[in-house]
């Protein structure tokens, strides 16, 4: 991975993600306490608003995405997207400020949520996709331009809690709308940044300005350019693909609805984690290489879907954990055991900063791991945070708090996993899409997130509690050690299938490292 120059627009991007992703984590940092100590939700429902929108978040880019690669374009895309969540944040503020007026207050909050959600699906998979577009294809920054892009978001994930927890979370419940407006501003920041330098910065490699027309009218696939009137064969084939996608979307909502009941966005994930990526297969215009390329796209983001859903304990049971039973006493002073969530993306600003040149040593020595062998390393480094973890927590016993030294090992190795999978992921997305389906596939590789967010909910129930029991497939998690270990086995399992899978899904990849 090569570590040279980069162009400029990558900056702008870098910038423009800092600014969003900053209002993204400022917001999500005190939303939950927003709900349960100003709007006096109970800790259940708040949970469980708070896993339906971080879940549909991820949803959406499917179909900002979608609207993106045939309508838009993606420069309209990114300014409506931030927009939209401007809108969103302030609505949140709103909500905040009206606290005596609690129906009000509630729709407010709810008016806030479904904007964010759908600025966000325009948003995310259309500023990721651009970055690849700046590059020819095939150039060998691409990785480290992605790694350069993934350290701008996580700056801003970073200062974010810091910042709107500060002025937000004070102990008087009429003050979190401060952190809501902090939020909301910062939202205009990046609109006004994008909108004042995107024509000076968002270039092709050919010169020629990016985002500006919808990607499909860009790459034309070969097969319509040659015969540009659809013919009666094409026309029954599409409304045999039709009829075909709408039983099996019927078919799985009622699969679904047998396995989750009523719980209306996981039934929504979950199908829409099967009907998008299949309905890309039934397109006519992909070639045998093109559809192989997708497929391994597909395959990997099964796999990364474990990634996150142990990942995504940092938010819930590993903060839990974290409050209850870590040591936070550091020289006296006890470090509030929300803080430790920024462990995280600082350890990533750092290691992004690394990474692209220990990947270039080895590249040069030809022993740089091709993409998918990443993906599997990336899991195997999640497992190997968890086990570190399990020898902090073996033998001890209930009541007695550990040394904080357990945590900050396990996001240590849990972001050097990160570093390994998350940017280098997005990358491979890019490389091995068609331009004409850029950013819906970023839509469907976010979709992992998604359905990972929902299934982190699931395994985080499973946090042991004194006086109930809890199995997981007839295994009972008794205690701290048992639950740990089910994510060391979960990600262990998973990366050593895709390392046995990575050299099939290389070779399916036709030559894209
Ligand atoms: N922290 C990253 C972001 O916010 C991770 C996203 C993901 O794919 N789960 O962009």
């Amino acid at each position: 991975m090569s570590t040279s120059k980069h162009p400029k627009g990558l900056y702008l991007i870098f910038a423009t993600s800092t600014a969003e992703r900053f209002s993204y984590y400022g917001m999500r940092a005190i939303f939950i306490l927003f709900l349960t100590q100003a709007l006096l939700f109970d800790k259940e429902h708040a949970a469980s608003i708070y896993g339906s929108y971080t879940g549909l978040v991820y949803l959406t880019p499917l179909i900002g995405g979608y609207i993106a690669d045939k309508y838009w374009g993606i420069r309209r895309s990114v300014f409506w997207g931030a927009m939209m969540m401007a809108v969103g944040q302030f609505l949140m503020f709103f909500s905040a400020s009206m606290l005596d007026t609690k129906e009000l207050s509630h729709w407010l909050m709810y008016g806030g949520l479904t904007f964010l959600i759908l600025g966000n699906g325009c948003f995310k998979p259309t500023v990721s996709s651009i970055v690849g577009q700046l590059y020819e294809p095939g150039d060998k920054r691409l990785d480290s331009a992605y790694t350069i892009f993934y350290m701008g978001v996580n700056v801003g994930s970073f200062f974010a809690p810091l910042v709107c927890g500060y002025f937000g979370e004070t102990g008087n419940p009429h003050d979190f709308k401060w952190g809501f407006l902090i939020a909301a501003i910062v939202t205009i920041l990046t609109v006004v940044l994008f909108e004042t330098q995107k024509n000076k910065y968002l270039i092709g490699p050919d010169g020629k300005p990016l985002g500006i027309i919808p990607d499909a009218k860009r790459e034309q696939p070969e097969e319509s350019k040659t015969s540009q009137r659809k013919t009666a064969m094409d026309r029954e084939k599409k409304f045999r693909n039709n009829l075909f996608l709408g039983v099996l979307a019927v078919a799985l909502v009622l699969f679904f609805y047998w396995c989750f009941g009523n719980d209306w966005v996981s039934i929504g994930i979950f199908t829409a984690c099967i009907i998008f990526p299949v309905n890309i297969l039934l397109d006519g215009s992909l070639t045998k290489i093109e559809r192989d390329r997708i497929f391994v796209i597909y395959i990997i983001a099964f796999f990364v879907i474990f990634f996150w859903a142990a990942y995504e304990q940092a938010g819930a049971s590993l903060t839990l954990f974290a409050a209850e039973q870590t040591d936070r006493v550091i020289f006296g002073w006890e470090m509030p055991a929300s803080w430790i969530q920024s462990f995280n993306p600082f350890f990533v600003v750092i290691l992004a900063a690394i990474m692209p040149g220990v990947w270039g040593a080895l590249n040069k020595r030809g022993m740089e791991p091709a993409s998918p062998t990443k993906q599997a390393i990336g899991l195997l480094l999640l497992s190997l945070g968890y086990l570190v973890i399990c020898f902090g927590v073996k033998d001890v016993q209930p009541g007695i708090k550990v040394s904080l030294i357990w945590l900050t090992g396990l996001y240590f190795i849990h972001t050097m996993g990160e570093i390994t999978l998350s940017p280098i992921g997005l990358s491979m997305v890019n490389k091995l899409t068609p331009v004409r389906f850029a950013s819906l596939m970023m839509g469907i590789w976010y979709l992992s997130t998604s359905t990972a967010n929902k299934f982190a909910g699931i395994l985080g129930g499973l946090y042991p509690e004194p006086g109930k029991v809890k199995t997981l497939l007839g295994y009972p998690i008794e205690n701290m050690f048992d639950f740990f270990m089910m994510f060391v086995l979960m990600s262990g399992v998973a990366s050593l299938i895709l390392f046995l899978l990575s050299k099939k899904l290389q070779k399916m990849m036709h030559g894209v490292e």
